[in-house]
């Protein structure tokens, strides 16, 4: 009896995993690649959440190491401020910081629309009107450029009213090899289908490294995993024959926290007067009284005594470029509330996961992210210094001959230095 129950608490289980996935491919009809877009290269560009930048190392991913020795490896890629996973996605695709493409943080309060953005809320993630600037994609398709994706953050929203022509609503039931396969279906299409810029996107190490901390073994099996993966990929579209450039990168690392001295919300904050935002390594606060700032400023540098570093958005250091100049859509917090590795604030009785990103990348470099790049285009045993993810997007761009105008953070110098 208690078998049958158990068997019986599986098929509900999975089968309401399965009624929730929608793991159908979307196609926008019409889309062709121009005669001229047809002669261009193409780009796989792959994001391995959470993947540190000594990875490959630490954990002896043979297949990625092998990878990068035929083209570039950069001994780092900082990822923005805050080192988080939806805000610096969304930074490698538009070339802008995140306060200036105004994805600010994975759940952020927007006080001039009065409503939160959240990675878990799908009417917001697929609302195109949050994201800012010109994802790479959207670039393409306006240049008669196909493009697709096997997610990557915003390629659910139409922004400017554009999506990939080929996308996948994010989901992490799909097998492996299917998703695999469907990148080697994309790139055998007829010419005027076939999309020129692939993005694809694996959420595993990052779980991992939540869940058991930067160390521990079950995040090693997801590297090698993972390395595993993309050595499949690699394979699978050498069958193509096309001459296809990889980009394998990541948003951020992760370190192991303190789980058990966490700060609780100082007694500084009312409530009542301030909305707050977020937690862990940053919280926001949202002034509902203008002039309550100043004085509750004055507190909480008063409370602090050392825990956490206290700043308005106005005296943030403008090396993050999260404070006022850089904040577009005026979504970053009236006082921000930081804390240095490995302390976190945090608002809940659940103890934390021992894994955590978020932090400043200048200060903790466990915080850093990977950038390796192989294929025709990348200059051969090409090591690079440690560069800012806002660069990426330009040399996206060059690869793929697109031509913007419009202003984002990022500067040409990458593409000089590994493309042939
Ligand atoms: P974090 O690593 O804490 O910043 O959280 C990021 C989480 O976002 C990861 O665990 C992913 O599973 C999830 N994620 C990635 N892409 C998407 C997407 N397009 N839609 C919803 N969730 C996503
Ligand atoms: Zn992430
Ligand atoms: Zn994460």
């Amino acid at each position: 009896m208690k078998r049958y129950l158990l068997f019986l608490y599986f098929v509900v289980l999975s089968s309401a995993a399965f009624a929730q996935a929608d793991t159908t491919q979307r196609v926008a009809s019409g889309r062709r690649n121009s005669p001229e877009q047809q002669k261009k290269p193409y780009v796989i560009l792959i994001s391995a959440d959470g993947f540190r930048y000594d990875y490959a190392d630490k954990y002896n991913a043979t297949n990625l190491k092998a990878l990068r020795a035929q083209g570039v490896e950069a001994a780092s890629m900082a990822p923005s401020f805050p080192s988080k996973t939806f805000p610096n996605h969304y930074t490698i695709v538009t070339g802008m910081y995140p306060a200036t493409h105004g994805l600010i943080n994975n759940v952020f309060y927007d006080p001039q629309r009065k409503q939160s953005y959240s990675i878990g809320d799908r009417s917001k993630v697929e609302d195109g009107s949050w994201y800012g600037g010109t994802p790479l994609w959207v670039l393409a398709e306006k240049q008669q450029m196909v493009s697709a994706s096997y997610f990557w953050v915003g390629s659910e929203a139409p922004i400017q009213g554009i999506r990939p022509t080929y996308y996948y609503r994010y989901s992490e039931v799909v097998p492996m090899e299917s998703r695999i396969k469907t990148v080697v279906d994309w790139l055998n299409l007829p010419e005027e289908q076939r999309p020129h810029l692939i993005t694809f996107y694996l959420p595993e190490v990052d779980h991992a490294g939540h869940r058991f901390g930067p160390d521990a073994p079950e995040t090693e099996k997801a590297v090698k995993e993972l390395d595993e993966n993309i050595k499949k990929l690699t394979d699978a579209v050498a069958t193509t024959g096309l001459p296809v450039n990889f980009i394998f990168v990541s948003d951020h690392g992760m370190i192991k926290i303190n789980q058990e001295n966490t700060l609780p919300l100082p007694a500084a904050v009312d409530t009542a007067k301030f909305l707050v935002s977020g937690g862990g390594m940053v919280v926001e606060l949202h002034a509902k009284d203008k002039t309550a700032i100043k004085s509750t400023y004055k507190k909480l540098k008063a409370e602090a005594d050392g825990k956490y570093k206290v700043y308005t958005r106005n005296n943030l250091p403008r090396r993050l470029h999260y404070g006022t100049k850089d904040d577009t859509y005026k979504r970053v917090g009236d006082i921000l509330l930081l804390t240095d590795a490995p302390k976190v604030f945090h608002f809940s009785s659940r103890k934390p996961s021992p894994g955590a990103h978020g932090y400043d990348p200048d200060k903790v470099k466990e915080m850093h992210a990977t950038f390796y790049a192989w294929g025709p285009a990348f200059k051969a045993g090409q090591k690079i210094s440690s560069f800012k993810n806002i660069h990426v997007y330009p040399l996206v761009a060059e690869l793929l001959g697109l031509e913007y105008t419009h202003k984002i953070d990022g500067k040409k110098k990458l593409s000089k230095k590994v493309l042939k």
